[in-house]
């Protein structure tokens, strides 16, 4: 359900609804936008009285919202998100270039890469640490030595670093990272999703191989439930019947998914393709269907 106040609402009107919500078991999430503050309320709103609230002389309207997704939801916030990582800001306007190797592999590598990707116009450094590999046989990444190689390349360059998190039991080694990264295998990991509500950095969410709209959405949501609002959706790809290409970009995704919610959606199309050629012509079009930015492997 939400409630929208109305534009001069009396300040203490306004805490006093508030902690009568709350008095109810209500969660309750507070909006304020240029033109109207807005409450969220998560919860059994069943027994909230919608005509004794619209009553109020501060209440505008009152709506029940039915999807199952609350904190992300669009309604809940109309304004777009901005995620601020130090002076890159994501979303509302604001195209972000995240750019690096699939994985870090030496110092020199990884400096290498992030001079380079600089020098061509990216203002956040990507690299993976910890590697979720189809075969157990395949590089595993460095781990928290390829997280200390980001910590150097981000001292030659000032690009923040964006890394992927694939287990709750390596968090500590990631308190020095920018962005920390959900990969597709993870995004339905609730214990990691959870976790990562706790703590207080941006959260690159990555589509899952085979997941709908909602359901990403609803992995967003577990993440804003416990407490952090700084994520950004990632279209990456999923699984069709696509044969030339790894996956099958759905670039439809954005703009459904800028509908939807107030959060950044990028869009990362070397995942999605697998072919260095079809990076720049599916980054055009991310861009042109309203992407907030791109995530683009290196070699
Ligand atoms: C990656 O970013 O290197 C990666 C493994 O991405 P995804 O989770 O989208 O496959
Ligand atoms: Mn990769």
């Amino acid at each position: 359900m939400i409630v929208v106040l109305r534009k001069d609402a009396n300040k203490a009107k306004q805490d006093q609804l508030i902690e009568w919500l709350k008095g109810m078991g209500l969660g309750i999430h507070v909006s304020v936008g240029e033109y109207q503050t807005i409450l969220g309320l998560i919860g059994d709103t069943s027994k909230v009285d919608m005509d004794l609230i619209g009553s109020l002389d501060i209440v505008d309207s009152v709506k029940r919202v039915t999807d199952t997704f609350k904190c992300v939801n669009r309604q809940f916030h109309p304004d777009d998100t901005v995620v601020n990582v130090g002076d890159v800001k994501i979303g509302g306007g604001n195209f972000a270039m995240i750019a690096g190797p699939c994985s870090v592999e030496s110092e020199e590598q990884i400096v290498f890469v992030a001079k380079a990707v600089k020098e061509a116009g990216a203002n956040l450094l990507r690299g993976g640490a910890f590697k979720p590999r189809t075969s157990p046989y395949d590089f595993q990444g460095l781990k928290g030595e390829g997280i200390e190689l980001l910590k150097i390349a981000r001292k030659e360059t000032g690009l923040p670093i964006v890394t992927e998190i694939m287990s709750v039991s390596d968090l500590p080694l990631f308190e020095d990272v920018d962005v920390l990264q959900v990969g597709a295998r993870n995004m339905q990991n609730f214990d990691l999703l959870k976790e990562l509500g706790r703590i207080g950095k941006p959260i690159l969410l990555k589509r899952g191989l085979a997941n709908t709209l909602k359901e990403l959405l609803m992995s967003a949501e577990y993440i804003m439930a416990s407490g952090n609002e700084q994520v950004i959706l990632c279209e990456r790809g999923i699984r069709t019947y696509s044969d030339y290409m790894r996956n099958t970009l759905d670039l439809s995704a954005v703009p459904m998914l800028h509908e939807l919610s107030h959060l950044p959606v990028i869009v990362d199309p070397s995942h999605a393709t697998g072919i260095a050629r079809m990076v720049p012509p599916m980054a055009l079009s991310a861009a042109a269907c309203g992407a907030d930015g791109l995530i683009i492997e290196v070699q």
